[in-house]
């Protein structure tokens, strides 16, 4: 008892005791007496046991028995969390040990989470706003760090994995950049052109045709870029509706071949359709969108493939699927730059592609079709003999092809 009960319980006790003497000098019976010192004695205990219970509460020590035992609630949640008791880790769920390590239990949280703009919230902070960590865990990781007090002078740790909208942004401002930087180039060279035809070289009937038609020929540059940017934005607004409409793909290749007959210093004569004239080749998809992909595969082959050489186009039927395959004898590409083809812009020989009207964007177009079809693209490419672009897609089942 004497834990439970304050100096100021005592206090209150010997006045009951005093009080009980009273009543029994007094007279007024022992019954009387005994009443005040048990039901005074009562009180005392119970208000001092309640003040003790919540003055222990209040300046509790954390409770550390259970510190590192896994918790399944917060192992359950995918993002780091971590529990602390001061700047101390009393528990880490499995994603924050394997972002920060398995020691970290019982570290000081600015030790773990060794960091310059987490170490003040970490030192004391609660509730705080969102503070931005970069390169915790790999250089490219992009976090924000909340903490928020859960009682008990304990505070919550939550880590949200920003790396995924971070790396969009960075995306969508790289490609911004070199847009406008593709756009650009024709664009200068239109000016100067213009320019210097205005002034003296507009005299000059020769000078004069040979500057038109180089304006021309950027401009149309500049047309394409603009026609390839707004494919791929509405290829990609569409990207969660999949095509479903039922289209022969032989038919389509056949007037593919018939618009690019004479397109590359008329390599159109160099294609050869490994299939069956009149074919019937379905496919599940979007008629344009499908036209559009073997323009840009089956026109790279034309444009890549040496001077002279076939340009092979198959279509196989597979379990479900149709595999179209594109093959030309070109140079090839090295092996490094297979895994980059489909980014935008990307290319291997900037120059040579420039050169021969390549937007960069063709093999982006092909991947995102490919992927609003569900299908899949591989490319194979052997150096000196050439390059093999694969496109898979779905076919319909027997009842919904075409008759
Ligand atoms: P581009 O407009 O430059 O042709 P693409 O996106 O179609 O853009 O292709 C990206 C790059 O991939 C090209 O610049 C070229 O370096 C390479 N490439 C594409 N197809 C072939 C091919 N059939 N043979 C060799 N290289 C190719």
């Amino acid at each position: 008892m004497a834990e439970i009960v304050s100096p100021r319980g005592w206090l209150a006790l010997g006045i009951v005791i005093l009080t009980a003497g009273i009543i029994a000098a007094t007279g007024a019976g022992f019954d009387a007496a005994g009443l005040t010192l048990v039901g005074g004695t009562a009180a005392v205990l119970a208000t001092t046991a309640r003040e003790a219970t919540e003055e222990k509460a209040a300046f509790a020590p954390v409770d550390t028995a259970s510190a590192g035992e896994p918790d399944l609630v917060l192992d359950a949640l995918a993002e780091p969390v971590l529990v602390l008791g001061g700047p101390r880790i009393l528990a880490a769920n499995r994603a924050a040990r394997e972002l920060l390590g398995d020691h970290i239990i019982g570290e000081d949280a600015r030790t773990a989470i060794r960091h310059p703009a987490a170490a003040a919230v970490l030192g004391g902070a609660s509730d705080t706003d969102p503070v931005a960590l970069a390169g915790l865990g790999s250089p490219d990781q992009r976090w924000d760090m909340r903490v928020a007090a859960i009682g008990d002078g304990r505070r919550l740790v939550h880590l949200a994995d920003r790396s995924g909208s971070h790396a969009a942004e960075r995306m969508r401002v790289d490609f911004v950049a070199n847009a406008s930087h593709e756009l650009r180039t024709p664009l200068a060279s239109i000016l100067g052109y213009v320019e210097t035809l205005s002034d003296e070289a507009g005299e000059d009937p020769a000078l004069r045709a040979r500057f038109l038609k180089i304006v021309l020929d950027e401009a149309r540059r500049m047309d394409r870029l603009v026609d390839d940017l707004m494919s791929l934005s509405r290829i990609e607004a569409e990207k969660f509706r999949t095509p479903a409409e039922v289209i022969n793909l032989a038919d389509l290749v056949d007037k593919t071949q018939a618009e690019l007959a004479d397109a590359h210093n008329g390599r159109g004569r160099d294609i050869i359709l490994e299939y069956e004239p009149g074919a019937y080749v379905p496919v599940l998809g979007d008629a344009s969108q499908l036209s559009q992909l073997l323009h840009n595969l089956i026109g790279n082959a034309m444009k890549y493939g040496r001077p002279g050489t076939p340009i092979r186009v198959s279509l196989t039927r597979e379990k479900g699927t149709v595999r179209l395959v594109v093959a030309d004898q070109g140079e090839g590409i090295p092996p490094e730059h297979l895994p980059r083809l489909t980014e935008r812009f990307y290319r291997v020989d900037p120059g040579r592609s420039r050169s021969i009207g390549g937007t960069g964007l063709g093999l982006a177009i092909v991947k995102h079709i490919a992927e609003r079809h569900r299908g899949r693209l591989e490319i194979s490419s052997r150096l000196g003999e050439g390059t093999r672009v694969a496109v898979t897609l779905r076919a319909p089942a027997a009842a919904e092809t075409l008759s």
